[in-house]
C-alpha cells in the first residue's frame, strides 16, 4: 500500500533527506586515497548523530554499519572495512538517516583521485539518468514511465541496467511501496499522485547488467567485475511535479562542481 504524505510530513522528510545530503557533502571532502571505508563510516555515524538523527541503515535488516560502501564492481550493500581506498577506484556511498520518525536515503558515487575516462563517463551518465528519471515522477505518470526513461537513456550509452535492485517509496519505513525499477514500460505500473515520496536510484554497470550475490549475504557485484555506479535522490510530488528533498549541493561544493540541474525540481 502506498502511503501518501501531507505537506507537513514532506517538510519533515526534507530535513531527514538533508541530514544525508550534508553527510555526503562532509564525506566528499574525506574520500581520498589511503582512507578506509570503515573510517568514513565512523565519521558519518558521528556526523548524523550530531544532527539529531540516527543512522538509518545501522541494524536495518541486521546491516552492521552506517554506510553501504561499494567500491568498483560492487553495486550496493558493501560493508565498510579497513582496506584503504586506492587512486583510480570509485566508491558508491549509500547513506540513510532517521529523524523525527522519517527516513532519508541518498547515494553518490565518488572517484578516488584520477580515474579512467570510461569510468568517469559511467559516473556522469548514471548521475544524469537519475534526473532523467526524476523528471518523469509527476502526477498522472506511472512507475513504468520513470523506469523506461532511465533504462532508455542508460542503454543508449551501452551500459547495463541492474534489474534485481530497485528504488522504493520512502517514509516512516525505509522501504515502502511502490518499488521503483530502473527499467520498465511506458504507461505501466502504479500511478503517481500528489504527496507520494520515493527514492529513485539508478544502479548502472559499465558492462553486463547481470549481478552476483556474495556469501556475506550483503555484497552484490557485477557478474563481469566491471565497475558499477549508483546515484540516489529522495523526491516528493508537490503541486503535481517532482520536488527534490535531497540535494547534491554539498557534494558539489566540496568537489567544485558547478551545476544548476537541481533548480528544475524546486517548486
Ligand atoms: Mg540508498
Ligand atoms: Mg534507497
Amino acid at each position: 500500500m502506498i502511503k501518501i504524505k501531507t505537506r507537513e510530513e514532506i517538510e519533515i522528510m526534507r530535513e531527514s533527506a538533508l541530514v544525508v545530503s550534508r553527510t555526503l557533502g562532509m564525506l566528499a571532502k574525506e574520500v581520498k586515497p589511503g582512507v578506509s571505508t570503515l573510517y568514513l563510516d565512523k565519521l558519518a555515524e558521528e556526523f548524523i548523530r550530531e544532527q539529531g538523527a540516527i543512522p538509518g541503515f545501522l541494524g536495518l535488516y541486521d546491516f552492521p554499519n552506517t554506510l553501504c560502501m561499494s567500491p568498483n564492481s560492487q553495486i550496493v550493500h558493501g560493508i565498510p572495512n579497513k582496506n584503504p581506498l586506492i587512486e583510480g577506484d570509485i566508491i558508491s556511498i549509500d547513506c540513510g538517516a532517521l529523524k523525527n520518525g522519517f527516513y532519508g536515503d541518498h547515494a553518490y558515487t565518488f572517484a578516488i583521485g584520477e580515474i579512467d575516462l570510461e569510468v568517469q563517463k559511467l559516473l556522469e551518465v548514471t548521475k544524469e539518468s537519475l534526473y532523467v528519471g526524476i523528471r518523469e515522477f509527476k502526477a498522472g505518470n506511472r512507475v513504468g514511465d520513470v523506469g523506461f526513461a532511465i533504462q532508455d537513456f542508460t542503454e543508449k550509452h551501452g551500459y547495463g541496467v541492474v534489474r534485481e535492485l530497485v528504488g522504493h517509496g520512502l517514509g516512516r519505513e525505509m522501504h515502502e511501496d511502490p518499488e521503483m525499477p530502473n527499467y520498465g514500460t511506458r504507461g505501466r505500473g502504479k500511478k503517481f499522485v500528489e504527496g507520494m515520496v520515493v527514492a529513485i536510484e539508478p544502479m548502472t554497470n559499465l558492462g553486463t547488467h547481470r549481478i552476483r550475490q556474495h556469501s556475506d549475504g550483503w555484497t552484490i557485484t557485477t557478474l563481469d567485475n566491471k565497475p558499477s555506479a549508483h546515484f540516489e535522490h529522495d523526491v516528493a510530488i508537490v503541486n503535481g511535479k517532482p520536488e527534490l528533498l535531497s540535494t547534491f549541493k554539498y557534494v558539489n561544493e566540496a568537489l567544485g562542481i558547478v551545476t544548476d540541474i537541481e533548480d528544475e525540481f524546486r517548486n
